[in-house]
């Protein structure tokens, strides 16, 4: 697929962040365009969620400049972030439902909390939404009457329900069986054409990110260490990649640091309700 050249939607300039005296991303620079879909890849502990947090601007970095649809994020105040926000589409690994309200109310959310928009056109965007993810045949039921991958599809169309221009995905593949897991790499692939967003999907996923990304950076302690399409990465020399690659698909992943506890309250999800 050829997509004309435009600005950037996410661009780090030579990022730099240490949470005290950690350093955590080191002189990491990426560009996502809009048609995209890049995934960031490494293991536990090398990075991964604190770059999707600088482009929320939860955090800023320490030297560079994370630039998120040509805005500086790092110079943003709360008002102008809480405006940027709604530009970033986010599915965590179980993307939580509201367990209280109907798959219709759950996707409705968003727009009854940003928008005023009547509800009559609420409900056309809604059921737009559902069709978008297949599940317009669903919007009465309740998250508990889902299986995982249709909980997963609902959460994606409310992530989508105020257009963002950005989705950012974290871990989206973790604990999915092999249908559901294909499905969702489809699908973020589908939606991201079909919105014409660019699409950030952060996993130690190996198999199903080089079915399904443009483009892949490899982060390492915080270090971008290899970068390329998916052939380009398939044929890197480099040890990490091919410690990655070759790595068990459910074993352990390499470079062992304990999980993030934060990703829960990244803050981004609650942004898009
Ligand atoms: P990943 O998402 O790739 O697992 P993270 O970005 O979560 O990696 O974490 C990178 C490093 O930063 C880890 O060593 C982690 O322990 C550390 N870290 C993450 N969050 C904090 C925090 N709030 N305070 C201090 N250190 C943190």
């Amino acid at each position: 697929m050829t997509f004309v050249m435009s600005a950037p939607l996410v661009e780090f300039r030579n990022v730099s962040f240490a949470y005290e005296e950690e350093i955590v991303l080191r002189d990491v620079s990426l560009t996502v365009a809009r048609g995209q879909v890049v995934a960031i890849m490494g293991g536990s502990g090398s990075g991964k969620t604190t770059l999707l947090k600088l482009i929320g601007g939860q955090i800023r970095p320490d030297s560079g400049e994370v630039l998120v649809d040509g805005e500086n994020v790092g110079n943003l105040g709360e008002r102008d972030l809480y405006r940027l926000r709604r530009k970033l589409g986010m599915l965590f690994q179980f993307g939580a439902l509201f367990t209280d309200l109907s798959v219709f109310d759950n996707v409705a959310f968003p727009l009854r909390e940003r928008t005023n928009l009547p509800e009559s056109m609420i409900r056309d965007l809604v059921l737009m939404k559902l069709q978008a993810v297949g599940l317009r045949g669903a919007a009465r039921l309740m998250p508990a009457e889902l299986s995982g991958g249709m909980a997963r599809r609902v959460a994606l169309a409310r992530a989508i329900a105020l257009d963002p221009r950005v989705m950012l995905y974290d871990e989206p593949f973790t604990g999915l069986d092999p249908i559901s897991l294909a499905t969702t790499g489809k699908l973020i692939r589908e939606l991201n054409d079909a919105l014409g967003t660019a699409s950030i999907v952060v996993t130690h996923d190996v198999a199903e990110s080089l079915a399904l990304v443009d483009y892949i950076y490899f982060l390492a302690d915080g270090v971008v260490v290899a970068q390329g399409s998916p052939d380009e990465v398939r044929a890197s020399e480099h040890p990490f990649v091919r410690q990655f690659i070759n790595a068990e698909p459910d074993g352990p992943v390499p470079f062992h640091k304990p999980a993030a506890p934060y990703a829960a309250d990244l803050g981004l999800e609650a942004a898009n309700g």
